[in-house]
C-alpha cells in the first residue's frame, strides 16, 4: 500500500468517527479544568476584540434601569452566569431592551458565538449587590448557559473579553471577581465548586491571565 492509499484509507476510517462524534448533541462536551502552561500568542487589542466578536445593542437611555444609573470608572470586572439554558446573548439583549429584567442590567452577555454590549462602560449597571460597590465600580459580564452551546467556547470568549477590558481600564487580575465575591451568591455557578471559588474558578482566572499575557507580549521581530 503506497502512502497516498494509506492516507485515503485513514481519512475514510476517521471521517465517519468524527461525524458520529459531531452528531451526538446529547453528550455534554468533556470539560478539563487543568491549567495549561502554554506560551502566549501575541495579539493586538483590535485582533483580540475581533476574536471576541463584540457588537453593541444598547438599552434605551430612558429605560428604568438606565435612568437609575450613575457614571462609573470601572475598577473591577464581575463575572456572572445566566442560569438560563435557552437564552443566548441576543435573547438577553432583547429581554433587557423590552424591560423584562426590571431594574437589573449589566454590560455584556457572552455566548458561544459573540458578546453583546448592553450599556456604555462609563455607566453603572445593577447586577451584583443592589447598588453596592459591586455595581458602582464593576463591569458586569454574564456568561450564557445555552444547553446546545459549548461552555468552554463561551468561557474562553468571556476570558478574552475580560482581558481586553483589563487592558483598556488598567484593571488588575485580582479585581476580576465572581459575583460570589460581592454577596456570596452561587454565581457563576458552573465555575464555582460547592458554591465557592475553587479549581474551576482558578482555571477561568488562568485563562484570563493567559489572554492578558497575549496582549502584553510583543510579536518576535522579523529577521
Ligand atoms: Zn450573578
Amino acid at each position: 500500500m503506497n502512502v497516498r492509499t494509506l492516507m485515503a484509507n485513514a481519512v475514510f476510517l476517521v471521517l465517519p468517527a468524527l461525524l458520529a462524534a459531531c452528531s451526538d448533541a446529547s453528550r455534554p462536551p468533556a470539560v478539563s479544568f487543568k491549567i495549561q502552561n502554554v506560551p502566549p500568542v501575541p495579539r493586538t487589542m483590535s485582533q483580540m476584540s475581533r476574536e471576541v466578536h463584540i457588537s453593541r445593542d444598547f438599552m434605551s437611555p430612558r429605560s428604568r434601569a438606565r435612568r437609575a444609573s450613575r457614571s462609573m470608572h470601572p475598577r473591577f470586572i464581575t463575572i456572572h452566569s445566566t442560569a438560563n439554558p435557552t437564552g443566548d446573548a441576543a435573547a438577553h439583549a432583547r429581554a433587557l431592551k423590552r424591560g423584562a429584567m426590571g431594574s437589573l442590567n449589566w454590560h455584556f452577555t457572552v455566548d458561544q458565538y459573540r458578546a453583546i454590549q448592553h450599556i456604555p462602560l462609563n455607566e453603572t449597571g445593577r447586577h451584583a449587590d443592589r447598588g453596592g460597590p459591586g455595581d458602582m465600580y464593576s463591569i458586569g459580564i454574564e456568561m450564557g448557559e445555552v444547553r446546545s452551546h459549548n461552555p468552554i467556547v463561551t468561557w474562553n470568549r468571556s476570558a478574552k473579553l475580560t482581558a481586553v477590558l483589563m487592558k483598556q481600564y488598567n484593571i488588575p487580575l485580582r479585581n476580576v471577581v465572581p459575583h460570589y465575591y460581592w454577596t456570596g451568591k452561587n454565581c457563576p455557578a458552573p465555575l464555582l465548586t460547592n458554591g465557592r471559588p475553587g479549581h474551576k474558578w482558578s482555571w477561568f482566572v488562568s485563562r484570563v491571565d493567559y489572554y492578558r499575557r497575549c496582549l502584553e507580549t510583543r510579536p518576535a521581530a522579523a529577521l
